[in-house]
C-alpha cells in the first residue's frame, strides 16, 4: 500500500550540515519527496510536536533541542511508508542502531539523534498538523 509519513531532520543534523547526505539518502530509500520546508518551530509548536511525551523528564530538555536551530520537515510516500522510513532512520539511540541507519551514520546520543520519523498513521496526522497545518491528508 502507498503511504505517506512524517520526517524531520533536527537542528544537531542541520547544525552539522548534513541535510544534503540524508536527503540522498531518503531518496535512495524509494521515497518521493511530497512537501519539504525549512522552518524554526516556536515554543508551542514544539510542544504540540512532542505533546506524547509532555509528561517525561526528557520533554523539556527535548523542546529546547528541537528550538536550537531550524529544522527540515518532509512529507514522504512510498510503499508501507511508515515502517519502511523507521527502519531506514534506525532505533531511538543511535548506538544501537544498525549499521548505515540514518542515525547510526549522523546521530550523536539517544536525545541527539538527527532525525525523527512518524512511528503510526496517528502521529502522522497529528505532525502534519503541526508542521503542515494547510496539507490536507488524502
Ligand atoms: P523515536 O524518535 O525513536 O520515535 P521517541 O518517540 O521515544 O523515539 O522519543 C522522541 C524523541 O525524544 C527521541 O527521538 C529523542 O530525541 C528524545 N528522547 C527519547 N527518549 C529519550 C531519553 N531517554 N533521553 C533523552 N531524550 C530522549
Amino acid at each position: 500500500m502507498i503511504e505517506q509519513t512524517l520526517f524531520i531532520i533536527k537542528p544537531d543534523a542541520y547544525k552539522e550540515k548534513l541535510v544534503g547526505k540524508i536527503v540522498t539518502k531518503i531518496e535512495e530509500s524509494g521515497f518521493k519527496i511530497i512537501k519539504m520546508t525549512l522552518k524554526k518551530l516556536t515554543r508551542k509548536e514544539a510542544e504540540n510536536l512532542y505533546y506524547v511525551h509532555r509528561d517525561r523528564d526528557f520533554f523539556e530538555p527535548l523542546v529546547l533541542f528541537i528550538l536550537e536551530a531550524p529544522i527540515i520537515a518532509l512529507i514522504l510516500e512510498r510503499e508501507n511508508a511508515i515502517e519502511h522510513l523507521r527502519g531506514v532512520i534506525g532505533k531511538t539511540n543511535p548506538k544501537e542502531s544498525e549499521p548505515g541507519t540514518i542515525r547510526a551514520l549522523y546521530g550523536t546520543n539517544k536525545s541527539r539523534n538527527a532525525v525523527h520519523a512518524s512511528d503510526s498513521k496517528e502521529s502522522f496526522i497529528r505532525e502534519v498538523s503541526v508542521l503542515f497545518p494547510s496539507y490536507s491528508i488524502t
